[in-house]
């Protein structure tokens, strides 16, 4: 079975070009329905894209194999994190980048282009191989949307990759933290700056009092905090009365996540009564950690599949969170693989070509090692 390196970058360019921000995949996922209809794949897009004011579902498909080999499911995203209309991709020297005024969005269309050439080359070649499912989801960069209200129960899975780890190819994704975001809504009261001052309470001063006492910034190994987003104020001659800080943590480890999201709450109760201001307090959980070892199936195959295929497997932690967090929540274990993307989420993102073939011969590989 030979590799099809111009197909590759002819269908890599096709997909960077057409613009899918969050929230707008429409014409992308228009486009995969039509394509994996080509390839044979019957594809339902599900309704969940108004659950997060997007006007496009998660695509789902099965790619039919043999019924006594495993069902897998190789997924990536379809939106890029943000608008890159009238994107311009150069390919020079094997690396396919952009002229610096967009992102490539490379993150996760190398993931996209991987899977739909393994399914050409499926069709082409006498690969043994039990049933695929494919799927696309919608608005991963702005929470995981569409993988978290993706209802599992379509799904037959007995584990999956995610196709969509910056970095190199030979790198398997095998843990990520929970995180966990927090909202501070300060209400303190308001007064006129220059003439009775004593008689207000500066939610912004209470704010910056908060701030001080968190523990910021990388805590240890695997534990992160930040205030992303402050609101508040009107005038210099106002005492402000409200504020708004925005923040999140994470950790790859459940307690210390706790710990850190108990002292928030301590600090916020402390200085509502330090302060006589009221403090609003919100937390939510973004997405759920996950840990995998080499013991686990679907670990088991993603290394041998590299070894096959000559590079030397690494299993990394992820400081982020990705839809591999919410298909194993959801009980289907699931490493992220490396797609080669190097400076995602920037201008200066780009892919070697090599890696565009390499990500493709690893999911070939994945398919041909479960259908033995
Ligand atoms: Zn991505």
């Amino acid at each position: 079975m030979e590799i099809n390196k111009e197909r590759i970058v002819n269908q890599f360019l096709k997909l960077v070009k057409i613009n899918s921000p969050s929230r707008n995949e429409r014409e992308l996922a228009d486009y995969l329905k039509r394509k994996l209809g080509e390839l044979g794949i019957t594809v339902k897009e599900d309704n969940v894209g108004g659950k997060f004011n997007g006007n496009t579902g998660n695509l789902i498909g099965t790619y039919s194999g043999e019924e006594n080999l495993p069902t897998i499911f190789l997924a990536a995203h379809m939106d890029i994190v943000r608008s890159a209309k009238g994107i311009n991709p150069i390919v020079e020297e094997g690396i396919i980048k952009t002229d610096g005024s967009t992102i490539l969005g490379g993150d996760d269309k190398a993931g996209i282009t991987a899977i739909l050439e393994t399914i050409q080359l499926l069709k082409e070649s006498e690969i043994k191989h039990g049933n695929l499912e494919i799927i696309f989801t919608a608005g991963e960069e702005i929470g995981l949307f569409g993988a978290k209200y993706l209802d599992e129960n379509t799904l037959e899975a007995e584990f999956g990759f995610v196709l969509d780890s910056g970095g190199p190819v030979d790198k398997i994704i095998v843990s990520a933290p929970t995180e966990k975001d927090f909202d501070i809504e300060i209400t303190g009261k308001a007064a006129h700056a220059g003439v009775e001052p004593e008689k207000g309470i500066s939610a912004i001063e209470v704010g910056c009092d908060i701030i001080t006492q968190l523990k910021l910034g990388k805590i240890d190994e695997e534990t992160t905090a930040n205030i992303g987003v402050i609101e508040g104020g009107e005038a210099t001659n106002i005492v402000a009365d409200k504020l708004s800080i925005k923040g999140e943590a994470r950790s790859r480890d459940e307690e210390k996540l706790e710990q850190i999201i108990t002292e928030i709450q301590d600090i916020c109760s402390k200085k509502e009564e330090e302060w006589e201001a009221k403090i609003e307090l919100n937390i939510t959980k973004a997405y759920s950690n996950f840990k995998l070892t080499k013991e686990d199936e679907v670990v088991k195959v993603a290394m041998q599949s590299l070894k096959d295929i000559g590079l030397d497997p690494k299993l990394r932690p992820r400081g982020g969170g990705s839809d591999a967090n919410i298909f194993n929540e959801k009980g289907i274990p699931t490493v992220n693989l490396g797609i080669g993307v190097k400076n995602d989420h920037t201008t200066k993102e780009q892919i070697a070509i090599e890696d565009l073939v390499k990500c493709t011969n690893l999911v070939v590989k994945i398919i041909e090692n479960v259908g033995k």
